[in-house]
């Protein structure tokens, strides 16, 4: 079937197209409207239904398809691989649901669940999906300061967590950062259950919150736990994403809606269905692990594969000899993976047997032009560029190949997906931009099913982060776009103070606020600056409260922040480069010149400075920038 002819129809009679959608999935009571959007941009899709995401994951296979692998978790970092059928995922998973009501877990409670991509990760969401809990993944690269943010903003009645994640072989307890969160928390959970893998053997209990998941499981043997039926708009989930504040977002998702996008997408844009293996390589930390290792693939009866590791390890072939044994269909990953493995050899891909792999979708940030031919050259399938956020939880732009293959154009993810009502928009004006010509990408409410339906316990803020930004009531990206003439759009980066560092989206206050809190900082400004392996790295300018040009006190203080930022914010937020001065470029109204700082850093022209206080502090930074970034460890 044509693209066009199914968007068309998916934007002029929406509620016809999506009543016939919603048959996809199995409804307990089926809805008696399709779309309530009397109180907009809020809407309801699938009013009064009832469903669950667990029942249409699990229980709806298990008569046609209990033997077929529903779950295969491989883990180059223990050496395990787990093979579950979808009966074996049904036993887990209710297993884990009477352990949840064991601890007294019920319809609407938030569960915060802390764990790298093990198995358990995927029984404990399935089971608070079941039970009609809200459950709330929390990555597990983030530090204790990031975690508890989260459990301060979700109220858990239970953390789950792991007792540790691995990277490249390096043990990562889980335990210590979760006790450090929870002393961080003004309310922690009064429930901590922890799903050990023995890698942490030093891990101490805290008497009365802490339980091990093996003792209760071993206690509630093969119990089946009853499905509680959801009205299709109560929540299912929340998953936190970063702002331009440093407070985290509690992105919500609904029930129905959800499941509705989620069959949808897999037949369309995955071209996935019953019985074939769908390989994500996200962690299930992130919106793209939620919807595309867990949600979708179980939702059509497919198999999932999750990893654990690095994908250089045993070798760069790794995820390929994965496609081979498993025989993937789709695969899907990010730019910044594949970055890491064009430093491989080729071979390492051409070696393995890749006969059934039919796409692989590449999405999370921009897809550079030299990445995607390098990979579709050494896969020789189509490399499929999609761009979304988490708010969408599915693919806003992207070819479905399940529907027509249109061709690939490098640096575009393509056509509005089903469903989505996108416009790039002049940023003052509002009106439309012609073919070519930069503006914002938004999109015109109701948002289709699938996306968020508002930020947890803050619908105003939901109204002033995404809605609130033109005359027209829209939804905005807060991404810049250019549409060509044949309709292909291209995304050209953030309007706002958020960068994309390897696919993880940090706000760079957030960041400032961390090096802020080195006693020796005075003040901060980070930036995202272009990196040819993680697409954006974080920069830092800083002013120290005693300025010194002793070049171990700079090195010294530059160590801080760095540190600093790891402890409170994880791995990955770590400046790469820090810059010290003793001014950094504002407005007259104090507000920090951002925009002019990256553009120094990346060596272009600093724009517009008509509104800049201090000309000296500019000449500081090219000062700094020609003397080199304080070098520590
Ligand atoms: P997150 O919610 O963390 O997935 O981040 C979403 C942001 O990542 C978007 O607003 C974009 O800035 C960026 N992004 C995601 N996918 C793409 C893509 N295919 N091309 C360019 N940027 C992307």
């Amino acid at each position: 079937m044509a693209y066009e002819d199914v968007y068309r129809r998916s934007i002029e009679q929406p509620e016809a197209f999506w009543g016939e959608e919603a048959k996809a999935i199995h409804w307990h009571v089926p809805p008696q409207q399709v779309l309530d959007y009397s109180n907009p941009p809020f809407r309801r899709w699938f009013v009064g239904g009832q469903t669950n995401l667990c029942y249409n994951a699990v229980d709806r296979h298990l008569a046609e398809r209990g033997d077929q692998l529903a779950l295969v978790a491989v883990s180059t970092e223990t050496d395990v691989t787990r093979e579950l059928t979808y009966r074996d995922l049904y036993r887990e998973v209710n297993a884990f649901a009477a352990v949840l009501k064991k601890l007294d877990v019920g319809r609407g409670d938030r569960v915060v669940i802390y764990m790298p991509n093990m198995a358990e990760a995927v029984f404990a969401m399935l089971a608070c999906a079941r039970i009609g809990a809200v459950h709330s993944v929390v990555f597990g690269g983030f530090a204790a300061h990031n975690l508890a943010l989260r459990i301060d903003d979700a109220q858990p009645k239970l953390l789950i967590a792991a007792d540790a994640g691995s990277r490249g072989g390096k043990v990562i307890p889980y335990k210590p950062l979760v006790d450090e969160a929870c002393a961080k928390a003004a309310t922690p959970p009064a429930r901590v259950l922890i799903v050990s893998r023995g890698l942490d053997a030093a891990e101490p209990k805290v008497a009365g919150r802490d339980e091990d998941y093996a003792t209760l499981r071993a206690a509630v043997g093969d119990a089946e736990v009853p499905v509680e039926w959801l009205e299709s708009n109560e929540p299912s989930y929340l998953l936190y994403t970063s702002g331009t504040t440093g407070k985290p977002k509690g992105v919500q998702r609904d029930v129905g809606g959800y499941a509705v996008a989620m069959a949808l997408s897999m037949r369309t844009v995955f071209d996935v269905g019953p019985g074939q293996v769908m390989f994500s390589t996200s962690d299930v930390g992130w919106a793209v692990g939620h919807s595309y290792n867990v949600y979708g693939p179980l939702i059509v009866g497919a198999t999932s594969v999750l990893y654990e590791g690095l994908p250089t390890h045993p070798d760069a072939g790794i995820w390929w000899a994965l496609c081979e044994q498993y025989g993937v269909r789709t695969m899907f990953s990010s730019p910044t993976a594949v970055r890491v493995l064009k430093k491989h050899d080729i071979d390492f891909i051409k070696r393995h047997d890749l006969s059934e792999l039919k796409y692989l979708f590449l999405a999370g940030e921009p897809l550079d032009e030299p990445t995607a031919h390098w990979i579709t050259d050494a896969l020789g399938k189509p490399v499929i560029d999609n761009y979304w956020q988490t708010e969408t939880g599915w693919p806003a732009l992207t070819l479905l190949p399940g529907l027509d293959m249109k061709p690939v154009r490098f640096g575009s993810p393509g056509f509005p997906n089903l469903g989505y009502r996108m416009k790039v928009i002049d940023e003052s004006t509002g009106e439309d931009v012609g073919p070519g010509q930069k503006g914002v990408l938004v999109m015109q409410p109701p948002l289709p099913p699938g996306c968020m339906t508002t930020i947890w316990n803050d619908d105003a803020r939901f109204l002033s982060s995404y809605f609130s930004h033109f005359k027209e009531l829209l939804y905005s990206s807060l991404d810049w776009a250019i549409r060509d003439e044949d309709g292909y759009t291209f995304i050209l980066g953030r309007t706002d103070d958020v960068i994309n560092v390897a696919g993880h989206r940090l706000g760079t206050r957030e960041i400032e606020e961390s090096v802020s809190g080195f006693p020796a900082v005075a003040e901060a400004a980070v930036i995202g600056v272009a990196d040819e392996l993680k697409g954006q790295v974080p920069v830092v300018f800083a002013t120290l409260r005693q300025a010194t040009d002793e070049p171990h006190e700079r090195v010294q203080a530059a160590d801080g922040m760095r540190r600093t930022v790891e402890q409170s914010l994880g791995a990955v937020a770590r400046p790469a480069r820090v810059y010290i001065v003793n001014a950094l470029p504002k407005t007259r109204s104090g507000k920090l010149l951002r925009r002019s700082l990256q553009a120094l850093a990346q060596g272009a022209d600093p724009g517009d400075l008509s509104t800049l206080d201090d000309p000296n502090a500019l000449e500081e930074v090219k000062r700094a920038l020609q003397r080199g970034p304080e070098v520590g460890s």
